[in-house]
């Protein structure tokens, strides 16, 4: 409401009393007659004043009493308002006990105008008409006229009075027609609030049905795009959050440092700014801080005309993005609970896994497709150290072309990450190609989140993670990556230590061979489904006489380069062993005695040639087929001792096989 603040409640009282039963349109007219000025409003009348003058002279212009007549309109004070300001300035300067008549008793003032300095030739009369308000009779101007005196005898007076009223009414007009366009402009406001309300609502309500992060993103782009249809609205967000909505970029701080979207990122704040375009049009940039209680994510940012939004519409919009800011953070928490309910499956499922087999390739293979799952990835390459080969090898990929591939240590970023032992996030690998990579390369990929595998401080491989997409990855998958490969690394290393556990409990400490238990327990294991196989007993000759001679240290050294020579004379599924003291035993499974010979001659030329002292050892040779009777495995052992027994009685250094005519041990 612009002057008539005054009236309104005086108007909303009048409206609440207004019988409905009244003809609406009568009702109408009621009302409006009854609209009034009071003297509050008097101060701020001038301008309608002047503007009804105007309309008053319009309607006048054709009446012969406007060709010899002059008007003036005055204030509630006296003070000139609009018309002819020399009668203002004669009844100020000449004749103010006129005014003061007029304005103290509230009458009708004619008097003799005696003007010094008037020019009219011919007598005049001025007339002084007071006018009231409509309602308490205040006098809230004066209009005045200046007419010959001649015309005065011809009811000139009566005439101008008669315009006074004309004046009165096209005051009135005037008053009511703003009073009117108030109301309806007051009308239409609430219309719009009222509409934007309602979408806002629905908004509001839409939004929080939501818990997926893009539906939320492409639900607030959309409706302040269908509330603003000629503005351009993108969302640039800080943590490169994903979204298949086109209006959905990175927010790059660095490069933008002036920029209203990093300022309005920064300050949290919105951020208005006047832009001139490249075609030179003027255009306001804002900058809408995205964001809920936790922190700021992002900044929607408007390029509208500049004339385009006003504070009801900032308002507005302001709202619907901190709406969409909280229920984005609600459900990026929801996300991130899911991530985190994955995570401790993921362990969970691992550690299960890890008692379950214990073994390494098991681990990778399993970590390598649950990584796949957990981060929608399009590929996975697990890599591990390979002390002999010296180099980074594929133990685990979906990538075919890179099976059993073993790459240069410092190689492309496995080798980045196990040189440094950090890991490495990678929104685009064509445009900063500055690190070759064929995992990259043969998946066609550009995105990349890769971890190193780290246990106790030591790097032991690497773990790659790829995705065709650019700026696939966000900052809490790469964060998960870590967590996850650091629970894969301690059960890989477990593995790794339970296997090296295991060779320990299986091996001799000096020779390095395999303890006379677990042969036992493997040829025991073997006999149940091979067709055959053989034992060959090796013993050193005369080997006190070595420790005598050159000590037992030497004694040892001799010991294990005869275990040495053994274990590369040997096929890999041949099990060598430490039968007790000096004395060798090596099972070779599906070999009769004749190919068990040749080996044993082989072992038997090697040590009298490469033992340094030189020693010589006797061997002893049993089989088994499974054409006997049942053979256990000490009576093979019985067999083969009593074949190296006659190797020694025969003079040492040679090979005996079993004598067939002994079946079996007495007793056994
Ligand atoms: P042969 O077998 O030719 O009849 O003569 P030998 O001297 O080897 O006879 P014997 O089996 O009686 O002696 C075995 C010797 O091997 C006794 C022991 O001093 C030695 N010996 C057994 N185990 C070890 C060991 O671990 N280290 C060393 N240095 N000597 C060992
Ligand atoms: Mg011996
Ligand atoms: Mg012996």
């Amino acid at each position: 409401m612009s002057e008539f603040q005054s009236n309104v409640s005086k108007h909303e009282k009048f409206l609440k009393s207004s019988k409905p039963e009244k003809d609406s349109l009568e009702s109408v007219n009621f009302w409006m007659s009854n609209l009034d000025i009071t003297t509050y409003d008097f101060p701020y009348i001038y301008h309608l004043l002047a503007k009804s003058f105007l309309d008053w002279q319009h309607l006048s212009s054709s009446l012969p009493t406007m060709e010899y007549s002059m008007w003036t309109i005055l204030g509630f004070d006296g003070s000139w308002v609009t018309g002819d300001v020399t009668i203002s300035d004669y009844l100020k300067n000449e004749a103010p006990q006129l005014l003061d008549e007029c304005l103290k008793d509230k009458i009708k003032v004619i008097a003799d105008w005696n003007s010094e300095l008037s020019s009219y030739n011919e007598k005049h009369t001025i007339c002084l008409f007071p006018l009231f308000t409509r309602g308490c009779q205040e006098l809230y101007a004066i209009m005045v006229c200046v007419l010959p005196r001649q015309k005065v005898e011809s009811g000139g007076v009566e005439i101008a009075s008669s315009m006074s009223i004309l004046f009165q009414n096209c005051f009135y007009k005037r008053f009511e027609y703003i009073f009117v366009e108030d109301m309806m402009s007051e009308q239409k406001k609430a219309n719009d609030e009222a509409a934007r309300t309602a979408i806002l609502f629905q908004i509001v309500e839409r939004m929080h049905d939501q818990i997926d992060v893009d539906m939320i993103l492409t639900e607030v782009l959309d409706s302040i795009a269908f509330l603003y249809p000629t503005a351009s609205l993108q969302l640039f967000m800080s943590q490169d959050h994903q979204s298949d909505n086109p209006h959905v970029k990175p927010l790059i701080l660095q490069t933008w440092k002036d920029d209203v979207r990093v300022r309005t990122f920064m300050d949290g704040k919105l951020t208005i700014q006047e832009t001139k375009q490249e075609n030179g049009e003027d255009k306001l940039e804002i900058g809408f801080p995205f964001g809920g209680t936790q922190g700021v994510y992002g900044v929607f940012y408007l390029l509208a005309d500049k004339d385009f939004l006003n504070e009801v519409d900032l308002q507005l919009v302001t709202t619907l993005v901190d709406t969409a800011g909280n229920a984005f953070e609600k459900s990026k928490l929801y996300e991130q609970s899911n991530l985190l309910i994955q995570e401790l499956r993921l362990i969970n499922e691992l550690t299960q896994r890890v008692n379950q087999s214990l073994r390494l390739s098991e681990i990778y293979q399993f970590s390598n497709e649950e990584l796949l799952n957990i981060f929608k990835a399009d590929f996975c390459c697990i890599l591990q150290f390979n002390k002999k080969l010296d180099g980074l090898e594929v133990v685990s990929s979906n990538l075919p072309a890179l099976e059993k591939e073993v790459f240069e240590k410092d190689y492309g970023f496995g080798g980045l990450v196990y040189g440094k032992g950090e890991p490495v996030i990678l929104s685009g690998y064509t445009v900063n190609m500055r690190i070759p990579s064929k995992f990259m390369e043969y998946s066609g990929s550009e995105s990349l989140i890769a971890a190193p595998l780290t246990v106790k401080g030591e790097v032991m491989g690497a773990i790659l993670l790829s995705h065709r997409k650019s700026h696939y990855f966000t900052y809490d998958n790469y964060r998960l990556l870590q967590t996850l490969s650091s629970h894969i690394a301690l059960s890989v290393s477990n593995a790794l230590l339970h296997a090296e556990v295991k060779r320990m409990a299986n091996r001799d400490v000096l020779t390095d061979l395999y303890v006379r238990r677990y042969l036992d327990e493997v040829i025991h294991e073997r006999q149940t489904h091979d067709f055959c196989g053989s034992l060959i007993v090796v013993d050193i000759d005369q080997f006190k006489q070595v420790n005598d001679m050159h000590g037992h240290q030497q004694g040892d050294r001799i010991l294990k380069q005869v275990s040495e020579i053994i274990r590369t004379s040997i096929r890999q599924s041949d099990l060598a062993a430490r039968w007790g003291g000096e004395e060798l035993a090596i099972y070779l499974p599906q070999f009769g005695v004749k190919q068990a010979i040749v080996v044993g001659e082989r072992i038997r030329r090697r040590v009298e040639e490469e033992t340094s002292p030189s020693v010589t050892v006797s061997c002893g040779i049993s089989e088994w087929n499974w054409l006997d009777d049942q053979v256990s495995v000490d009576s093979l052992f019985y067999l083969a001792d009593m074949a190296l027994y006659r190797a020694k009685n025969n003079g040492r250094n040679q090979i005996q096989i079993e004598d067939k005519s002994i079946t079996k041990a007495p007793g056994l």
